[in-house]
């Protein structure tokens, strides 16, 4: 189903108050110190506090819209889904997508990617390279740690890239409810 579209209403004037931005700046008020005082008083009775995680020992699970680092989404045998159409190259805003395509000549698959790499140092996480794809062989995973010392550790390759469709479940049925795709996945090939 594609995303709910909302009309904003925007006053065209604004009175002599809202424009001294008090009542603005009283509710935000109003808001954190309710927020502060709930989890003051949680902090010293021990109880509800669901809102506190202990990061990295506990991590929140994040709900299935979630764009973390896009991944290539492995088939059963081991190899990647991609077919090297170069679709997702194309649509990258930051040119951070580079594929040398190969052709596989035993296999029914007759393109795959020789090199598909990724220069997460420039990624957006803006989820076009997925919405691009023809063949649900890209996807936004829940990958959230990507961190370096240096922007050349950044540069994920194809096998870094790789994680078996199985893994990638629920954001490929997300995907397919989202865009209304009747999507059957390709079988493995060897
Ligand atoms: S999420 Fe956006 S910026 Fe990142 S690789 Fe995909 S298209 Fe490029
Ligand atoms: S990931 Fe998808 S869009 Fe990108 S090259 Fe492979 S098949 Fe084409």
């Amino acid at each position: 189903m594609p995303g709910k579209v909302v009309t904003v209403k925007r006053r065209a004037k604004l009175g002599w108050l809202e424009r001294t931005y008090i009542p603005m700046v009283v509710k935000s008020l109003v808001t954190t110190s309710r927020h502060f005082f709930r989890n003051m008083r949680g902090f010293l009775t021990g109880k509800n506090l669901t809102f506190v995680v202990q990061y990295p020992e506990q991590t929140l699970d994040y709900a299935d819209a979630f764009r973390g680092m896009p991944v290539l989404v492995g088939l059963d045998n081991g190899n990647p889904k991609c077919v090297a159409c170069g679709l997702c190259e194309f649509a990258c805003p930051t040119d951070c997508i580079s594929i040398v395509p190969g052709e596989l000549e035993s296999a029914g698959i007759e393109r795959y990617p020789e090199v598909f790499d990724i220069d997460m140092s420039r990624c957006m996480f803006c989820g076009l390279c997925e919405e691009a794809c023809p063949e649900e062989a890209i996807v936004m995973s829940r990958e959230t740690e990507i961190a370096g010392f240096d922007r050349k550790s950044l540069m994920f390759h194809k096998e870094d890239l790789l994680v078996p469709d199985t893994l990638l479940k629920r954001r490929l049925e997300f995907l397919r409810s989202e865009y209304d795709r009747e999507h059957a996945p390709r079988a493995s090939k060897s």
